[in-house]
C-alpha cells in the first residue's frame, strides 16, 4: 500500500505517518517527489490500517498496489529515477554508455581501452574481477587485484566505475573499490546477494536473468529496493530463445514495458545478448531507439586474444563509430547525451 500525502504537506505529517506505519507493522520506505512525498508500506496485513491512515493529517488518500512489487512501481515513484554518480546522471532523459573489457585481465589493457572508450564517449568504465564462467576450468578473473585496477582506472581516466560482484561475502570489499556494483543474469535469483547489495552504498546495476519473465525481474529488484538501497540499474541482457545465430535473444520489448511498470531505468546490453560483434551496433542502436537509458558495450583491443568474451567484443575503433550513432538516435528519440566528452546537448 502507499499513502500519497497532499502537495506541499507538513515533514511533521510525513513524520506521523511514518511512525504510524511503523507500529502498524509494515515497513516504511519515504519517496520525496517533485510536487508530493509518497510513503510505501510494505510487509504488514492489518486489514484496519488503510483506514487509520486515512485518518492522518496531511494524506491525501491511501491507495494498494496490486502488483508483486512496490517500490519499484510507478505507483509507489511516478518520475523516473535518475541516479548519479560521479557527475554521469543514469536514467531518465539521459542516454550513457558503459563500456570495457568483459574481464580485467592486466592493468595495460585495462587503460589501454579504457582511455579508447573515454574518448569515444563511454560514461562509465565496465570490467570484471569476480567472472561467473560457464566452464569451471575458465579464467575467473583477477578478483582483488582486479578490483584494484579498476579503481585506478576510473580515477586516472575520471569516469565511474562498474563491476560485477558474485558472493554476498564480497559485497562490502567489492563497494569499497567500484562505484556501481553489478549484479550478473546467472545470480538474479540469488537472493541472499539481492539482499547484502540492498545495504550497500552503491548503485546496483541488476541484470535480467536468462529466462526471467520481467515480473521475476523487477522482484529481484524490488529485494534490493526493500533493504534501503533505492539506487537499481535495470538491464535487459537478452533471454533465451530458439535458432543458434545469436547467444540470446535482445528483448527489445522489455524496454517500453519496463518503463512503463517502473520507474528505475532501464539499458541493455547488447554484447551478452549478441554473442558476436557483428550483431552488436545494430542490437545497440535498436535499444537506444526503444528508450533504453543506455548500453553496456564490451570493448577489446584484441579480441582474439581476450580471456573472456572476446567474440562480442567490439575494437576501439569500430566502437567509437557506434557512439557516432548512439548520438543521433538518441537525438532522434529526443534523448540527452549530456556528459558525453564533457559537452551537453
Ligand atoms: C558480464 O557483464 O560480463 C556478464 C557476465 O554478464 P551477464 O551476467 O549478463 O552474462
Ligand atoms: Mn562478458
Amino acid at each position: 500500500m502507499v499513502v500519497v500525502m497532499k502537495s506541499g504537506s507538513a515533514a511533521a505529517d510525513v513524520q506521523r505517518v511514518v511512525e504510524r506505519v511503523s507500529e502498524l507493522g509494515y515497513t516504511p520506505h519515504v519517496s520525496r517527489g517533485q510536487f508530493r512525498t509518497v510513503i510505501g508500506a510494505v510487509g504488514g496485513k492489518d486489514p484496519q490500517s488503510r483506514e487509520q491512515l486515512e485518518q492522518l493529517p496531511g494524506v491525501d488518500n491511501v491507495m494498494g498496489i496490486a502488483l508483486p512489487y512496490k517500490l519499484a512501481s510507478r505507483e509507489f515513484h511516478e518520475a523516473d529515477t535518475i541516479i548519479e554518480v560521479k557527475g554521469v546522471r543514469l536514467g531518465g532523459p539521459h542516454v550513457n554508455v558503459i563500456a570495457g573489457p568483459c574481464a580485467i585481465e592486466s592493468r595495460e589493457l585495462l587503460f589501454e581501452v579504457g582511455a579508447a572508450v573515454k574518448k569515444a564517449g563511454a560514461a562509465v568504465l565496465r570490467g570484471g574481477a569476480f567472472k561467473p564462467r560457464t566452464s569451471p576450468y575458465s579464467f575467473m578473473g583477477l578478483g582483488v587485484d582486479g578490483l584494484k585496477m579498476l579503481k585506478e582506472a576510473g580515477d586516472q581516466l575520471t569516469m565511474p566505475t562498474v563491476t560485477e560482484v558474485m558472493d554476498p561475502r564480497d559485497v562490502e570489499e567489492v563497494a569499497q573499490y567500484a562505484d556501481i556494483l553489478q549484479i550478473g543474469a546467472r545470480n538474479m535469483s540469488n537472493y541472499n546477494l539481492l539482499m547484502e547489495a540492498g545495504k550497500a552504498k552503491r548503485p546496483v546495476l541488476l541484470k535480467r536473468g536468462l529466462s526471467a519473465t520481467l515480473d521475476e525481474f523487477l522482484m529481484s529488484a524490488e529485494y534490493i529496493l526493500s533493504e534501503g538501497n533505492d539506487q537499481v540499474i535495470l538491464c535487459e541482457r537478452g533471454i533465451r530463445s530458439f535458432g543458434g545465430e545469436a547467444r540470446f535473444m535482445l528483448d527489445v520489448s522489455a524496454v517500453p514495458l519496463i518503463q512503463e511498470r517502473s520507474h528505475l531505468p532501464i539499458f541493455i546490453d547488447p554484447s551478452h545478448a549478441a554473442g558476436r560483434r557483428d550483431l552488436v551496433p545494430a542490437l545497440t542502436l535498436a535499444g537506444i531507439a526503444a528508450g533504453a537509458s543506455g548500453a553496456l558495450i564490451e570493448v577489446h583491443s584484441c579480441p582474439d586474444r581476450a580471456l573472456c568474451d572476446g567474440p562480442q567484443a567490439v575494437l576501439p575503433k569500430n566502437f567509437e563509430r557506434l557512439m557516432e550513432q548512439v548520438r543521433q538516435i538518441a537525438r532522434v528519440v529526443g534523448r540527452k547525451t549530456t556528459d558525453w566528452n564533457g559537452s551537453s546537448e
